[in-house]
């Protein structure tokens, strides 16, 4: 007989975790992952005025290959819970979709990785023939700080080693099978800041309005593009969000002027070129007559990307076979813990349709469940083959 991952996800989903809190969904993992032979490390990580994460890593088998699931089991917040037509933590089945918040994002795919890894367990004497591992986090919502990053350091510092790594994000756009993500662009965030010589509007011969300068500097950045894109990615994108003077008086120049900006950057870049870049164009543009600086915030979202090849392959057509579908191999989409893992081994996100999450009234399709725990356990089986 096969596991129920409905039952599973079902199960998750009546946990309260809403980010940081554990809400009782590690606790529950453990006792599954305990009871099929997995040696299961409930690890909690703090930083000075954070708050606690609990975390889990579990592995079964001693031998080489190590394929680990990651993923995590805390969700954000429901809202107002009386938007919902179903309650967001009861896991209620109605007709064919199961109800609740995580239900796609991503309790839905954790309990279809474990059904998976439980079925192929029982079909081969209850070992896989090299490893089984789970990375589970309770911090992906919230800041990601005491999360994947630290729990990757623990294992790395224990001798584990990783070979390759499916995140079960919900990684499709619109139907199961038509996005596998196999990277993601880097974030950079910053500031531009003019000075110039605060005055009178009455005398601004007296004074240099940095206004002006800002004008000409945003405009200089936004004309060109970034790069033209590359093989897995499009073009880099500057966008400005804010642009900052605070000035509440009529009658002055002010002293100084802000902007704030994001870049979403391509494999072209590394965070010192794309700064150099961008500070060259600024200059270029100011022609020695702008006052300006650039403050840049730390980042922790470079790029990545999992270059096709045997691993991608074996993924794209255990999904084509179960789904019909040839999933595309993107990099779109927002940031994930992929680009943590990305340093230790090949990481591939593919989980569940991304539709409805951070949704009221987030759920998943009943098949949908089906579906994807058959394919990983069409992964793990020609994995370990
Ligand atoms: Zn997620």
């Amino acid at each position: 007989m096969s596991t129920d991952p409905v039952t599973i996800a079902r199960d998750l989903l009546r946990c309260r975790s809403v980010t940081p809190a554990e809400g009782g969904a590690l606790g529950y993992l453990e006792n599954v992952l305990k009871g099929a032979g997995f040696t299961v490390h409930r690890l909690t990580f703090s930083e000075p005025s954070e708050d606690m994460v609990e975390n889990l890593y579990a592995r079964i088998g001693t031998a080489k290959p190590n394929l680990v699931f990651a993923g995590h089991t805390d969700v954000v917040p429901p809202g107002d819970e009386k938007a919902w037509t179903r309650p967001p933590f009861a896991g209620e089945v109605d007709g064919p979709e199961l109800f609740g918040r995580g239900a796609v994002d991503m309790k839905g795919g954790i309990a279809c990785a474990l059904a998976a890894v439980l079925d192929h367990l029982s079909a081969h004497g209850g070992k896989p023939k090299g490893s089984i591992s789970f990375l589970i986090t309770g911090d992906e919502e919230g800041i990601a700080v005491n999360g994947t990053p630290k729990l990757l350091q623990w294992a790395a510092a224990q001798g584990e080693k990783f070979d390759h790594c499916i995140l079960g994000e919900p990684s499709n756009v619109e139907n199961l099978g038509d996005t596998i993500k196999i990277g993601r662009r880097g974030s950079l965030n910053g500031h531009l800041i003019v000075s110039g010589r605060q005055g009178h509007v009455a005398y601004p011969e007296r004074a240099e309005n940095p206004i002006r300068g800002l004008v000409t500097l945003v405009s200089a950045l936004q004309a060109e593009p970034l790069d033209d894109g590359s093989t897995h990615f499009p073009p880099s994108h500057l966008e400005f969000t804010s642009i900052d003077v605070g000035n509440k008086t009529v009658n002055l120049i002010p002293g100084e002027a802000r902007a704030r900006f994001n870049i979403r950057f391509n494999d072209k870049h590394t965070l010192d070129s794309l700064k150099k870049l961008v500070a060259q164009r600024a200059e270029k543009a100011a022609g020695g007559k702008i006052k300006f600086a650039f403050e840049w915030e730390p980042s922790n979202a470079p790029v990545f990307v999992t270059e096709p090849g045997p691993f991608t392959e074996l993924v794209a057509k255990a999904v084509e076979d179960v789904t019909g579908r040839k999933p595309h191999l993107s990099t779109s989409g927002g940031t994930s813990d992929a680009r943590f893992i990305t340093a230790f081994c090949p990481v591939v996100e593919f989980g569940l349709v991304g539709r409805t999450m951070h949704q009221v009234d987030e759920r998943v399709p009943i098949a949908d469940l089906r579906a994807l725990t058959t394919i990983y356990h069409k992964i793990i089986d020609r994995y370990f083959a």
